[in-house]
């Protein structure tokens, strides 16, 4: 922060606002609010009443190097360590995919669906779980409306399954039937158990699309949690193979990238799929894809 180091929060809270819009990185205000409980330790309230108090240098040091994370647009959830999904906290690093809010939909349509069919018991498996969020916040939910329940979640990334089991302790899950294992999907031909559900967010970004992303996202989330490095459809050709098995009688959940369904339709239709829904998300965008097998 050059020479004039500020010395209350809200000389800090401009000088940060200022650079962040410079670098036309939205939300400044936010981001610097939320810099600024993490290391205070504080919600925004409380961040609001200390706005004239002096913070010490232990503080202001830690502040300059998130705000010098952020400026070269590190994703704020990075260098806070965390972020919530479903109202649940999650650990996420450079390791795992940040959970977006779209994916909230995904849990939302399975734990409809299961309430729907009162089910007592329910066995889920993940594709590639990176952070854990998805199968988490289902356990979660399922706990709490005394549902019993197994998950399996798979992830090629040894990174992405100790990230997830880091969360599965920090949601107090231990004990619980719910099971992060190291495997890559294109190395599963059939299930060898039944499953009520198969779920994924798999990485649906065409190659091609995923060198135009924003560069906070393509050069700090996993390349591989984002694309299959080709036509964004590899998953869910796998996904739907996998569930087109005799043995497999259950629902798959999937979400599906934006402008996909036509081509995610063409691959049901190829695996023989004709009872599936598509569900939009709020901004009206296809997003959620529903298939069941009766
Ligand atoms: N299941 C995780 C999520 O939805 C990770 C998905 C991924 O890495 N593609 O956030």
């Amino acid at each position: 922060m050059g020479n004039n180091i500020p010395v209350t929060l809200t000389e800090i809270l401009n000088h940060s606002v200022k650079l962040l819009k410079e670098k036309d990185i939205r939300d400044a205000r936010l981001n610097t609010e939320l810099m600024l409980c993490d290391i205070l330790k504080c919600d925004r309230v409380n961040l609001y009443l200390n706005f004239e108090k002096p913070i010490s240098k232990n503080e202001a040091a830690l502040f300059r190097e998130y705000l010098r994370r952020r400026l070269t647009l590190e994703p704020l959830q990075y260098i806070l360590g965390k972020t919530s999904f479903y109202g649940f906290e999650f650990i996420v690093n450079k390791s795992v995919l940040i959970p977006r809010p779209e994916t909230e939909l995904l849990v939302e349509k399975i734990l409809s669906d299961i309430t729907e069919k009162k089910k007592e018991n329910v066995s889920i498996f993940e594709i590639g779980t990176g952070s854990g969020c998805i199968s988490i916040a289902l356990a979660k939910m399922l706990e709490h409306e005394n549902i019993n329940f197994d998950i399996f979640s798979i992830d090629k990334s040894k990174e992405a399954i100790d990230t997830a089991n880091q969360n599965f302790k920090l949601n107090n899950l231990e004990g619980k039937q719910i099971k992060f294992y190291m495997k890559d999907v294109f190395e599963i031909n059939k299930l060898t158990r039944h499953y009520d559900y198969i779920v994924s967010n798999p990485p649906y970004i065409a190659i091609d699309e995923f060198i135009e992303l924003d560069a906070e996202v393509k050069d700090y989330e996993p390349d591989f949690a984002l694309t299959d490095f080709g036509n964004g459809m590899k998953f869910y050709e796998r996904i739907f193979r996998i569930a087109s098995d005799n043995d497999f009688s259950g629902s798959v959940y999937c979400e599906i990238g934006f402008g996909q369904r036509s081509k995610t339709e063409e691959l049901l239709e190829e695996y023989k799929f004709s009872n599936y829904t598509f569900y939009k998300d709020y901004s009206g965008t296809d997003r959620i894809l529903e298939v069941t097998k009766k």
